[in-house]
Protein backbone atom coordinates (compact mmCIF):
# COMPACT_ATOMS: atom_id res chain seq x y z
CA UNK A 1 0.00 0.00 0.00
CA UNK A 2 1.38 3.40 -0.56
CA UNK A 3 2.75 5.14 2.03
CA UNK A 4 1.31 8.23 3.60
CA UNK A 5 2.46 9.15 6.85
CA UNK A 6 5.71 8.84 8.57
CA UNK A 7 5.64 8.67 12.54
CA UNK A 8 8.88 9.52 14.45
CA UNK A 9 9.95 8.81 18.33
CA UNK A 10 11.10 12.33 19.79
CA UNK A 11 14.35 11.99 22.10
CA UNK A 12 17.11 11.30 20.51
CA UNK A 13 15.68 10.61 16.67
CA UNK A 14 14.31 14.44 15.93
CA UNK A 15 15.91 16.44 19.09
CA UNK A 16 19.47 15.79 20.43
CA UNK A 17 18.26 14.75 23.99
CA UNK A 18 21.20 13.02 25.44
CA UNK A 19 23.64 16.01 24.47
CA UNK A 20 20.46 18.05 26.15
CA UNK A 21 20.77 16.07 29.22
CA UNK A 22 24.48 15.98 29.27
CA UNK A 23 24.70 20.09 29.17
CA UNK A 24 22.11 20.47 31.60
CA UNK A 25 23.72 18.22 34.09
CA UNK A 26 26.54 19.47 33.88
CA UNK A 27 25.53 23.16 34.54
CA UNK A 28 23.27 22.04 37.18
CA UNK A 29 25.90 20.34 39.22
CA UNK A 30 28.53 23.18 39.23
CA UNK A 31 25.26 25.07 40.08
CA UNK A 32 25.07 23.63 42.96
CA UNK A 33 28.45 22.90 44.06
CA UNK A 34 28.92 26.95 43.72
CA UNK A 35 26.03 27.50 46.11
CA UNK A 36 27.79 24.75 48.60
CA UNK A 37 26.87 21.23 47.93
CA UNK A 38 29.74 19.67 49.87
CA UNK A 39 30.96 17.71 46.56
CA UNK A 40 33.43 17.95 43.55
CA UNK A 41 31.35 19.39 40.48
CA UNK A 42 32.23 15.62 39.03
CA UNK A 43 30.59 13.70 41.72
CA UNK A 44 27.57 16.01 41.45
CA UNK A 45 27.07 15.30 37.81
CA UNK A 46 28.10 11.57 38.68
CA UNK A 47 24.69 11.17 41.14
CA UNK A 48 22.60 13.39 38.57
CA UNK A 49 23.08 10.50 36.19
CA UNK A 50 22.70 7.86 39.11
CA UNK A 51 19.62 9.47 39.94
CA UNK A 52 18.62 9.10 36.11
CA UNK A 53 19.36 5.45 35.43
CA UNK A 54 17.64 4.42 38.56
CA UNK A 55 14.49 6.12 38.50
CA UNK A 56 14.72 7.21 34.56
CA UNK A 57 15.71 9.69 32.43
CA UNK A 58 11.87 11.39 32.93
CA UNK A 59 12.14 11.31 36.90
CA UNK A 60 11.10 14.85 38.29
CA UNK A 61 12.49 15.66 41.30
CA UNK A 62 16.17 14.97 40.93
CA UNK A 63 17.89 18.01 42.25
CA UNK A 64 16.06 17.02 45.30
CA UNK A 65 17.33 13.79 45.66
CA UNK A 66 21.46 15.00 45.32
CA UNK A 67 20.77 17.63 47.89
CA UNK A 68 18.71 15.71 50.37
CA UNK A 69 21.32 12.82 51.37
CA UNK A 70 23.40 15.82 53.19
CA UNK A 71 20.67 16.96 55.95
CA UNK A 72 21.44 20.42 55.16
CA UNK A 73 19.36 23.46 57.17
CA UNK A 74 16.40 23.96 54.98
CA UNK A 75 17.60 26.99 53.56
CA UNK A 76 20.58 25.58 52.36
CA UNK A 77 19.28 22.64 51.07
CA UNK A 78 16.52 24.85 49.29
CA UNK A 79 19.15 27.51 47.74
CA UNK A 80 21.39 23.98 46.41
CA UNK A 81 18.58 22.57 44.58
CA UNK A 82 17.04 25.75 43.39
CA UNK A 83 20.21 26.98 41.49
CA UNK A 84 20.66 23.36 40.37
CA UNK A 85 16.88 23.56 38.79
CA UNK A 86 17.65 26.91 37.12
CA UNK A 87 20.80 26.30 35.80
CA UNK A 88 19.56 23.29 34.77
CA UNK A 89 16.66 24.82 32.95
CA UNK A 90 18.66 27.82 31.74
CA UNK A 91 20.76 25.37 29.92
CA UNK A 92 18.27 23.73 28.83
CA UNK A 93 16.42 26.50 27.18
CA UNK A 94 19.95 27.14 25.38
CA UNK A 95 20.75 23.46 23.84
CA UNK A 96 17.51 21.83 23.38
CA UNK A 97 18.14 21.67 19.44
CA UNK A 98 16.54 19.30 16.63
CA UNK A 99 19.51 17.69 15.09
CA UNK A 100 20.83 19.74 12.00
CA UNK A 101 19.23 18.53 9.12
CA UNK A 102 15.53 18.14 10.72
CA UNK A 103 13.83 21.15 10.27
CA UNK A 104 14.70 21.29 6.70
CA UNK A 105 13.84 17.83 6.02
CA UNK A 106 10.50 17.73 7.82
CA UNK A 107 9.91 20.57 5.49
CA UNK A 108 9.84 18.46 2.41
CA UNK A 109 8.58 16.01 3.70
CA UNK A 110 5.02 17.83 4.64
CA UNK A 111 4.13 18.37 1.59
CA UNK A 112 3.82 14.76 0.85
CA UNK A 113 3.13 12.77 3.65
CA UNK A 114 1.40 13.28 7.37
CA UNK A 115 3.73 13.57 9.83
CA UNK A 116 3.38 11.90 13.46
CA UNK A 117 5.49 11.65 16.63
CA UNK A 118 4.93 8.85 18.97
CA UNK A 119 7.12 9.58 22.08
CA UNK A 120 7.42 7.54 25.62
CA UNK A 121 7.62 11.58 27.09
CA UNK A 122 5.01 12.77 29.53
CA UNK A 123 2.76 15.43 27.63
CA UNK A 124 4.04 18.36 28.99
CA UNK A 125 7.95 17.46 28.53
CA UNK A 126 7.00 16.28 24.94
CA UNK A 127 5.68 19.76 23.93
CA UNK A 128 8.10 21.63 25.80
CA UNK A 129 10.57 19.80 23.80
CA UNK A 130 9.06 20.41 20.40
CA UNK A 131 8.64 24.19 20.85
CA UNK A 132 11.94 24.65 21.87
CA UNK A 133 13.46 22.69 18.92
CA UNK A 134 10.75 24.79 17.35
CA UNK A 135 9.50 21.76 15.65
CA UNK A 136 5.73 21.92 16.98
CA UNK A 137 4.44 23.45 13.70
CA UNK A 138 5.38 20.19 11.62
CA UNK A 139 2.95 17.51 12.85
CA UNK A 140 -0.75 16.73 12.13
CA UNK A 141 -0.40 14.02 15.23
CA UNK A 142 1.47 14.14 18.50
CA UNK A 143 1.24 11.05 20.70
CA UNK A 144 2.27 11.34 24.45
CA UNK A 145 3.09 8.83 26.70
CA UNK A 146 0.00 10.21 28.48
CA UNK A 147 -2.63 9.27 25.30
CA UNK A 148 -2.01 5.79 26.42
CA UNK A 149 -0.62 5.55 29.66
CA UNK A 150 1.96 2.89 28.35
CA UNK A 151 5.61 3.03 26.22
CA UNK A 152 7.14 1.49 23.17
CA UNK A 153 6.86 -1.26 22.46
CA UNK A 154 3.68 -1.88 24.10
CA UNK A 155 1.05 -1.81 21.18
CA UNK A 156 -1.47 1.27 22.64
CA UNK A 157 0.67 3.62 21.91
CA UNK A 158 0.93 2.34 18.04
CA UNK A 159 -2.66 1.86 18.02
CA UNK A 160 -3.79 5.12 19.18
CA UNK A 161 -1.39 6.78 16.47
CA UNK A 162 -3.11 4.40 13.63
CA UNK A 163 -6.96 5.30 14.72
CA UNK A 164 -5.60 8.93 15.05
CA UNK A 165 -4.32 9.05 11.60
CA UNK A 166 -7.02 6.64 9.96
CA UNK A 167 -4.43 4.46 8.28
CA UNK A 168 -3.19 1.18 7.59
CA UNK A 169 0.19 -0.07 9.17
CA UNK A 170 1.76 -0.61 5.93
CA UNK A 171 1.08 3.23 4.92
CA UNK A 172 3.42 4.17 7.51
CA UNK A 173 6.95 4.66 7.87
CA UNK A 174 8.24 4.73 11.72
CA UNK A 175 11.23 6.13 12.82
CA UNK A 176 13.22 5.88 15.98
CA UNK A 177 16.15 5.40 17.68
CA UNK A 178 15.32 2.67 19.68
CA UNK A 179 15.45 -0.39 18.15
CA UNK A 180 13.70 -2.66 21.38
CA UNK A 181 11.48 -0.42 21.57
CA UNK A 182 10.73 1.79 18.90
CA UNK A 183 11.42 -0.79 16.15
CA UNK A 184 10.47 -3.78 17.37
CA UNK A 185 6.84 -2.19 18.42
CA UNK A 186 5.99 -0.72 15.14
CA UNK A 187 7.08 -3.68 13.37
CA UNK A 188 4.36 -5.56 15.53
CA UNK A 189 2.04 -2.94 14.76
CA UNK A 190 2.40 -3.99 11.20
CA UNK A 191 4.22 -0.73 9.87
CA UNK A 192 7.18 0.01 7.95
CA UNK A 193 10.24 0.42 10.30
CA UNK A 194 13.47 2.79 9.80
CA UNK A 195 16.37 2.68 12.39
CA UNK A 196 17.69 6.48 13.24
CA UNK A 197 21.69 4.99 13.33
CA UNK A 198 23.09 8.38 14.51
CA UNK A 199 21.09 8.93 17.68
CA UNK A 200 21.30 5.28 18.87
CA UNK A 201 23.42 4.90 22.44
CA UNK A 202 22.23 1.41 23.53
CA UNK A 203 23.47 -0.10 20.49
CA UNK A 204 22.47 -2.85 18.71
CA UNK A 205 19.67 -5.45 19.06
CA UNK A 206 19.86 -8.80 16.79
CA UNK A 207 16.86 -9.40 17.48
CA UNK A 208 15.04 -6.87 15.79
CA UNK A 209 15.15 -6.12 12.50
CA UNK A 210 14.48 -2.70 10.99
CA UNK A 211 13.34 -2.10 7.12
CA UNK A 212 15.90 0.74 6.53
CA UNK A 213 18.84 2.52 8.75
CA UNK A 214 19.56 5.76 8.25
CA UNK A 215 23.04 7.25 9.16
CA UNK A 216 21.42 10.71 9.36
CA UNK A 217 18.08 11.97 9.36
CA UNK A 218 18.08 13.83 6.00
CA UNK A 219 18.64 10.24 4.16
CA UNK A 220 15.13 9.75 4.97
CA UNK A 221 14.40 11.65 1.74
CA UNK A 222 16.26 9.02 -0.49
CA UNK A 223 14.56 5.86 1.83
CA UNK A 224 11.08 7.50 0.77
CA UNK A 225 11.71 7.96 -2.76
CA UNK A 226 13.07 4.32 -3.08
CA UNK A 227 9.82 2.69 -1.48
CA UNK A 228 7.48 4.47 -3.98
MG1 LIG B 1 14.37 7.93 21.37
Amino acid sequence: MKLAALAFDLDNTLINFMLFKRKSAQAAAAAMVEQGLPISKEEAQGRIFQIYSKKGIEYQKTFFDVVYPFHLPLNDAERIQQAGILAYLKTKFAVLHPYPDVPQTLHELRSKYRLAVVTDAPRNKAWQRLILANLAGYFDIVVTYHDTNSSKPAAAPFLKLLSSLALEPSQILFTGDNLSRDIRGAKLAGMRTCFAKYGSIIGMDDSVKPDFEIERFSDLLKIISSIQ
